[in-house]
């Protein structure tokens, strides 16, 4: 298992991730539909396209990093604890800190909890 994260390090890093996914995700909506729009060289719509791609896969590259880095869940059925494979993982839907997730222990779906984990777990 990879070291896991403080948890004050494991909640900025969690806002970054969000907001960085969310600018991307603007950045790339927008760019795309402006240079359709605007009238500019090829190759400036070229190089917008490019920098609102680059940034988009740098945002989700430091999210998978994170949630690594964060990665653990607690099944609220039978409170275990584990780390989900990361096909489940990008597969699945997710609201804030819990995500919709089958146990591997008692294979039940369900709203997961992200937990925190030094010593004894907790809720962020
Ligand atoms: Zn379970």
């Amino acid at each position: 298992m990879s070291k896991l994260w403080t948890k004050e390090k494991t909640k900025k890093g969690l806002k970054l991730e969000a907001a960085m996914l969310v600018t991307a995700t603007l950045l790339l909506l927008v760019i795309n539909i402006l240079v359709f729009i605007i009238n500019v060289s090829d190759l400036t719509k070229v190089i917008l396209l490019m920098i609102s791609w680059f940034y988009f896969m740098v945002a989700l590259i430091y999210s998978m990093y994170v949630e690594r880095k964060t990665g653990m869940y607690e099944c609220i059925r039978c409170h275990s604890i584990y780390t989900p494979k990361l096909s489940r993982y990008i597969f699945s839907i997710n609201l804030a800190t819990s995500r919709l997730l089958r146990c591997p222990y008692c294979k039940q779906k369900s709203w997961h909890e992200k937990v925190y984990i030094e010593g004894k777990h907790q809720k962020l």
